[in-house]
């Protein structure tokens, strides 16, 4: 059994949960007010990569998200939120991380 239960992005990835340590919430995309410009994807830290493209959307996968809010100031049109009543990720977002459109997947692989 793993001491450290989601302290890497490979292991949040598996497991499904944040790292127990995080204090901030998560933070999510307001679907409605995002222009899809892609800013934040990267500007998310590889080692949290959280940042999708997700069909036609942007998303945050909560689970990934430290909360580190640098994703914050690179977003045009200040829709990026805390989200501290989250819900789990939708199966479908899990698709995504360790996929052929995870920008992240280089350096989490090292
Ligand atoms: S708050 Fe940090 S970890 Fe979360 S999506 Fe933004 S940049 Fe990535
Ligand atoms: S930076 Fe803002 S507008 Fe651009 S994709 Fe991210 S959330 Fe959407």
């Amino acid at each position: 059994m793993d001491a450290r239960p989601a302290s890497g992005r490979l292991e949040r990835i598996a497991s499904h949960e944040r790292n127990p340590k995080w204090r901030n919430p998560p933070l999510r995309i307001e679907m409605s007010e995002c222009i899809n410009c892609d800013a934040c994807l990267r500007h998310c830290p590889p080692q949290f990569g959280a940042i999708f493209n997700h069909g036609i959307d942007v998303i945050i996968i909560p689970e990934l998200c430290s909360g580190c809010d640098k994703c914050l100031d690179p977003c045009p049109v200040n829709c990026i939120y805390p989200d501290p009543d989250w819900s789990p990720a939708p199966d479908d977002w899990w698709e995504e991380p360790l996929g052929p459109r995870d920008s992240y997947a280089a350096v989490t692989n090292r």
